[in-house]
């Protein structure tokens, strides 16, 4: 049944813009089912595939048991269970019984007994029989798996126009998954600064997280507006609302046509000569053209963990060392401020066993892993040495916490560079070292941190979390994660007075350099070099363009006095929008209304 036109869900917005399409559920299974009619004469062909398909299983399941053995892990017992489960007479031959009767392809019968078993299971009143509905639904999906030929771990390829809905998307999923035909991502769980709504922005493309019941409520095929202005998802619109928002979608695009046409590859300098970079965050290599077309000033993250994931291998340094040169040719002159292996919290690599603890943001994450893995570590900063004798390449260590972590990380780094010294491979010898300001003891001991290193970066989107203790990727406790919080705004002018105290740069990397209402303010704060999605980088030249740097001084003055997030919200957003009418006013002839990109909605106070 389809839904009534017009639903509209609310969520967190995390990629800005609008797009219109058909949904296709992304589950954790992947299948695409076809109803598919067979005759009398492929029955026997069809029942093959399925005894082929179990028989593929059980050598899977058999792989599988063997290498946990090997590792002594207990959880090998768990497949006793599947096995048991793949000979079951009873499911078997209700399969082959439905086929005959109902002659429809194998994969579609079995996953109708599937699911009638599994309903079956849940509602069962002992609880141990309650509990295997998820040993069923397991092996269930293995045997799909080989019925319908799909390998797993194949990243989702979308055939027509989609948006895909899911329950949650890993970023190593959406690193992985083609990006052709991907017209919008929506998903039940995640945050505002949860890598996947980072990649979302990355990609262009718009995005609502933290939506709850999206998979419960979207239907395949249903047409959905994505709004990710304003995080609203609209599920079969009528032609009036239909018609209002591709308005609106046309309108962005118009908007940013002339944003790049406003400012160009002028520099970001405000009305009073000051000049700051507009640099660029990237996750793939591919995005350095998105990066060259929106006139970025360099690269301020390039986030290289991306590099390892969605592969079983890890990536040598010959590989690496051929991605770091292109990037770094095809951005010159600008430089590209190349950030080590940041895995754990909500990213993962497929080639490493990964513990329990590293799925904890506060767990075995970035430096902290890659100081226990040298030959992990060493690998990557030989690529990145290496590289950096073809172009302005700087180094950045994520996560670092404490003094002594960072000196170890340099002096792994010296290690290396004598390496290369003694192999004579050529790098560049005062390659610029940096850190990111991410955890709340790094902002707090910056002074000491800015005599180590020639920059900062500030990770807001870690540093708000860790801050406040409110996991960036969980929509529950979204509605605490403000970057406006008093906490971050001191932690952030702290950090930039030790910086240049010291007589280094500070940029920020975070997503909250990216939004509108507080560019002013970190300009004020003194802030020198913004690292945004690509797509960001006209907007922010344009409002730096259009204000004096005495003047933002004074703003940010003032909305440190103020005593709350909201109140210091609304006092930005109200001088933004000044700035912008002041800004149409400015430019007679090339309108250009930022006042869309504000943000509408009030934030929710609500809890859960
Ligand atoms: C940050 O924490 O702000 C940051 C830029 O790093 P990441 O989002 O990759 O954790
Ligand atoms: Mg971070």
């Amino acid at each position: 049944m389809r839904n009534q036109l017009n639903k509209v869900l609310e969520g967190i917005p995390a990629s800005p813009g609008i797009a219109i399409g058909p949904a296709y559920p992304y589950g954790k299974e992947r299948f695409v089912l076809y109803r598919k009619k067979i005759s009398e004469e492929d029955v026997p062909k069809e029942i093959a595939k399925f005894e082929e398909a179990l028989i593929k299983t059980r050598q899977e399941i058999l792989e599988l048991q063997r290498n946990l053995s090997q590792k002594g892990a207990a959880s090998d017992k768990i497949f006793e269970v599947h096995l048991l489960l793949l000979e079951d007479r009873m499911l078997i031959e209700d399969v082959i019984k439905e086929l005959k009767e109902r002659k429809f392809c194998v994969e579609y019968i079995f996953s109708q007994v599937l699911k009638k078993y599994i309903n079956a299971f849940s509602q069962m009143g002992d609880s141990y029989i309650r509990e295997r509905t998820a040993d069923i639904s397991d092996v269930g999906r293995r045997i799909l798996k080989h019925l319908l030929g799909q390998d797993e771990g194949q990243p989702l390829r979308l055939e027509e126009p989609s948006i895909i809905v899911a329950h949650d998307l890993s970023p190593s999923d959406t690193a992985t998954m083609s990006k052709e035909n991907l017209l919008a991502f929506v998903t039940d769980i995640g945050g505002k600064t949860s890598h996947t709504a980072i990649i979302a922005k990355s990609l262009e493309i718009p995005a609502v997280v933290g939506l709850q019941i999206a998979t419960r409520v979207i239907k395949s095929g249903d047409l959905l507006i994505i709004d990710g202005n304003e995080g609203k998802v609209i599920i079969n619109p009528d032609t009036k609302t239909l018609r209002k928002y591709q308005k609106e979608k046309d309108r962005t695009i118009v908007e940013i046509q002339q944003l790049e046409s406003l400012v160009g590859d002028l520099p970001a300098e405000t009305k009073d000569g000051k000049k700051v970079i507009v640099a660029s965050n990237i996750e793939f290599p591919s995005e350095v053209d998105s990066v060259i077309s929106h006139n970025s000033e360099g690269i301020g993250l390039f986030r290289t963990e991306f590099l390892y994931m969605g592969r079983d291998d890890l990536p040598s340094e010959e590989e690496q060392f051929e991605v770091y040169r292109q990037v770094a040719e095809r951005v010159k002159p600008y430089d590209v401020i190349i950030r080590t292996l940041d895995i754990g919290g909500d990213k993962f690599l497929s080639q490493i066993e990964m513990p329990k603890d590293m799925h904890s943001f506060l767990g075995w994450r970035a430096i902290r892993f890659c100081l226990a893995r040298p030959d992990i570590f060493k690998v990557q900063l030989r690529a990145i040495l290496r590289a950096s004798a073809f172009g302005n390449v700087k180094i950045m260590f994520p996560m670092i916490s404490c003094v002594e972590e960072l000196k170890q990380a340099k002096s792994v780094l010296t290690e290396v560079k004598r390496e290369l010294s003694r192999q004579k491979i050529k790098f560049n010898k005062n390659i610029e070292i940096g850190v990111m300001i991410e955890v709340p003891s790094a902002a707090v001991i910056s002074d000491l941190l800015a005599k180590e290193v020639d920059f900062f970066s500030i990770g807001t989107n870690d540093l708000v979390q860790y801050t406040l203790a409110v996991d960036r990727a969980n929509e529950k406790v979204a509605y605490l994660y403000r970057a406006t919080h008093l906490a971050i705004l001191r932690l952030i002018k702290t950090t930039i007075e030790n910086a240049h105290n010291n007589g280094i740069w500070v940029g920020m990397c975070g997503e909250m350099a990216g939004e509108l209402p507080l560019i002013v303010l970190l300009l004020g704060l003194g802030l020198d070099e913004f690292s945004v999605p690509p797509i960001s980088v006209p907007k922010i030249k344009y409002v730096i363009r259009n204000v004096s740097f005495e003047e933002a001084k004074k703003i940010a003055e003032q909305a440190l006095l103020l005593n709350s997030a909201d109140e210091i919200e609304e006092f930005l957003s109200k001088r933004m929008k000044n700035i912008l009418d002041r800004c149409i006013s400015d430019n007679v002839c090339d309108v250009c209304d930022l006042t869309g990109l504000m943000p509408k909605k009030k934030r929710s106070k609500k809890r859960g």
